[in-house]
């Protein structure tokens, strides 16, 4: 799938949405999703044009990698989400309901937040 300069992301990253910053340094922005499925849900995207977690750990150059997931640390700690923890996730393409393809990490945090995935899939 192509990158699309005009989807949802892009267009916070260029600032013609606004957004719940969290953290943004040269690699990454964070902010809150804006429909939270945990008390604390925010989420972390490049600032590259990358379609999916494929897409990014595929053709990323390494420091673009590396600056992200830093990226990612930095706006955990912000928030003080290591002491109790939290759960990163990125959804893929169909299967997953991936809805913006501008890969973003979703960081859920703030209650406990149950078993890693609905029971019954197997
Ligand atoms: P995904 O299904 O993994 O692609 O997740 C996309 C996420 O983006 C969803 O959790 C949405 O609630 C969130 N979202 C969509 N538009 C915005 C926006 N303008 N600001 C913040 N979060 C958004």
């Amino acid at each position: 799938m192509p990158y699309d300069p005009n989807n949802i992301f892009a267009r916070i990253l260029r600032g013609e949405i606004p957004c719940n910053k969290v953290y943004e340094d040269e690699y990454a922005l964070a902010f809150h999703d804006i429909a939270p499925q945990a008390p604390i849900h925010v989420l972390v995207i490049p600032k590259g044009e990358y379609v999916s977690f494929d897409d990014f750990s595929r053709t990323a150059p390494a420091e673009a990698m590396t600056g992200f997931y830093r990226a990612v640390q930095q706006a955990a700690e912000s928030l003080g989400l290591q002491t109790d923890g939290y759960r990163a996730l990125s959804n893929i393409g169909r299967h997953a309901h991936q809805e913006v393809a501008h890969y973003h990490l979703h960081l859920f945090a703030g209650c406990d937040l149950g078993s890693m995935i609905k029971k019954g899939l197997v």
